[in-house]
């Protein structure tokens, strides 16, 4: 039973594959984070060592041991594993956990049929890291199987992607994750409904949201502080401008997430004054969005919504975090103003 939601091409694929016999030496999942990529990668590792007829049936022992990261031979890569003797965390994919993947997948298994190594975050190899693996997969052992994971496979060497059966993982529709959120967890409606929109259809983010208030109420301070930017003045815009820039030297994602909620709150801004309040986002807080978007002009939230997006890119290219930020703030319409 593939325990994944909503990829019914990708698992078709794979149980072709595995009915056939013709397993790829390596996968590449492609997908928006959360979006279910681990989720398949366990079903994957599951099915090529499951000990009933129907793989992947959950319920042995070796589906069992998977689940619950105690198989011997599935192992996960990321930048969270691998012996991090320095309490800090990575900032990618070092050599050293690639070169041990090489090692281990040179044995034979130990308990299953199939080594399998999940590789988390596939873009976070280093180059070493990478050319390292791509020797690796030149040269397959067999009954090893790769399984990359990846947000944005544009960042990894066309070599390495070309070396693996690429699967694209695709966000749900808003229904089907309320749908699965109804089912599995008893939330009531309006909250469903709100998670099912904030997740993009990344129903991880859905159930996570779901089992720990801690990432709404990250979300309710984040919006709080945009709505005191709108209101705030050039001086308190800049200082968050510097806020973020320092932030992004430590954590790029959480930066990232910042600008992602700026980006839907300002289409939400932009549905609102369209008459489009069917499609928000931020469905619990229309009442505040109507409120602002009277304040504001449609080419003033066309402008902002192009600025977002700008400065997300020129992040991704490595400009100077600061004066990408600084200029976003410039373009916020000044609310004494509007
Ligand atoms: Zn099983």
């Amino acid at each position: 039973m593939w325990q994944v939601i909503g990829q019914s091409r990708a698992v078709t694929l794979l149980q072709r594959n595995l009915e056939r016999g013709s397993t790829a030496h390596a996968y590449l999942l492609v997908g928006p984070p959360h979006v279910g990529k681990m989720t398949l990668a366990l079903n994957l590792a599951q099915a090529l060592n499951c000990q009933e007829a129907e793989p992947p049936c959950g319920s042995c022992d070796a589906c069992q041991k998977i689940a619950s990261g105690k198989h011997a031979d599935v192992q996960v890569i990321g930048l969270n594993s691998g012996g991090n003797s320095n309490d800090k965390p990575r900032a990618e994919i070092g050599i050293d956990q690639v070169r041990e993947v090489q090692h281990s997948s040179s044995l034979p298994p130990f308990e299953g049929r199939h080594k399998v190594f999940i590789i988390d975050g596939a873009e976070l190899m280093s180059t070493e890291a990478a050319n390292c693996l791509l020797k690796t997969l030149e040269e397959p052992a067999a009954g090893v199987v790769f399984i990359l994971l990846a947000a944005n496979d544009g960042m990894l060497p066309a070599t390495v992607v070309s070396r693996c059966q690429r699967l694209e993982l695709h966000p749900l529709p808003i229904s089907q994750v309320e749908a699965v959120l109804n089912e599995r967890r008893s939330l009531e409606r309006q909250k469903a409904e709100l998670l099912a929109r904030l997740c993009h259809g990344c129903l991880g983010w859905a159930l996570s949201a779901a089992d720990d208030d801690s990432l709404l109420q990250r979300r309710a301070q984040l919006i709080d502080r945009l709505l005191d930017i709108a209101d705030g003045g050039y001086e308190q815009r800049f200082d968050y401008a510097t806020q973020l820039a320092a932030q992004f030297s430590q954590s790029r994602s959480s930066v990232q997430e910042v600008l992602a909620l700026w980006l839907d709150w300002w289409r939400d801004l932009l549905l609102v004054k369209l008459g489009r309040h069917d499609t928000i986002t931020n469905i619990d807080q229309e009442t505040t969005l109507v409120d602002m978007g009277r304040g504001c002009k449609l080419a003033e939230v066309k402008s902002v919504i192009n600025g977002i997006q700008a400065a997300g890119q020129q992040l991704k290219q490595n400009a100077n975090p600061r004066l990408v930020l600084e200029v976003l703030m410039l373009g916020i319409p000044e609310r004494s103003r509007v």
